[in-house]
């Protein structure tokens, strides 16, 4: 029995419905699938709903990206959070709020350079959902500045190209606050893109975020290599922490990934038993 605890929509950056992706979970075979997408809950209901029809266990899910220093990314998955936590709200739309002053700065960016796109054709590309790099991308294939959405993200929006606009983001504190104060658990996502310089400063993050309440270690993701799962689970061994892991499933917008792939492996049920035993 596998199972799928990283995954994004259309409520975040994918590019299937919450529904679709609990679809396509069961059409291959999972048994439970949490859906994570990046600061927002918003396709949760939905795909809870789907997954009670469909008979496959669901546990709602967040990803919240945090400050940590370039070139490495910190993302923190939140796992069993309260869908009706105020605090939870308040803080989902401040982050929205945060993409939405992005995405301007962006296009202002890429017309800087000498690309004639505006909000209105990004919003139009988004079709009222939230707006996001990948819309900006789709205008660039379409209107022919670039050959791929990769090339668009290579070219222009990728961190450190061009038109790259950080958005503001969360300390860890905070970031596992919110989701600790939500009723959730505190997941190190895909640690290999911190992109530490060794394992020692690997391990001085760890531990700085077991001290803030971290409570497990995402060691299966589809960037993971064998011996990199084999690392973070030494290192969840060390520090007491939960074990999950997950594709990162964004649809057509990452398509060598794979639902309820991590790589070469799939996930195990038990690590989902785990988790949720930590929830209850
Ligand atoms: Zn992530
Ligand atoms: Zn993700």
């Amino acid at each position: 029995m596998y199972v799928d605890l990283h995954c994004h929509s259309t409520a975040s950056d994918g590019t299937l419905s919450p529904s679709e992706v609990v679809r396509l979970a069961k059409d291959n075979g999972l048994s439970a699938i949490a859906l994570t997408d990046h600061d927002t809950i918003a396709g949760v209901a939905e795909a809870a709903l789907t997954a009670q029809e469909m008979g496959i266990d669901f546990l709602a899910g967040i990803e919240i990206s945090a400050e940590f220093p370039q070139p490495g990314t910190l993302h923190i998955l939140g796992y069993g959070i309260d869908p009706h936590s105020p605090i939870l709200r308040d803080l989902t739309t401040t982050l929205l709020a945060g993409r939405d002053n992005r995405n301007p700065k962006i296009v202002q960016k890429l017309n800087d350079l000498g690309v004639t796109i505006t909000m209105a054709e990004v919003e139009a590309e988004a079709g009222g959902l939230v707006i996001g790099r990948p819309h900006i991308a789709a205008v660039l294939l379409r209107k022919g500045y670039v050959s791929s959405i990769k090339q668009a993200f290579d070219k222009y929006l990728a961190q450190g190209a061009p038109a790259y606009f950080d958005k503001e983001r969360l300390t860890p504190r905070q970031a596992i606050d919110l989701i600790c104060q939500s009723g959730g658990v505190a997941v190190l996502a895909h640690p290999i893109q911190l992109r530490t310089e060794n394992d020692a400063q690997l391990e001085r993050v760890v531990k700085d975020l077991v001290d803030l309440g971290l409570a497990g270690i995402e060691v299966l993701h589809s960037d993971h290599d064998d011996a990199a799962a084999a690392k973070y689970r030494s290192l969840a061994v060390k520090y007491n922490l939960l074990q999950t892991g997950g594709s990162d499933f964004h649809g057509g917008n990452k398509p060598k990934i794979t639902l309820g792939r991590a790589g070469a492996n799939r996930i195990p049920r038990e690590l989902y038993e785990s988790l949720l035993a930590k929830i209850a």
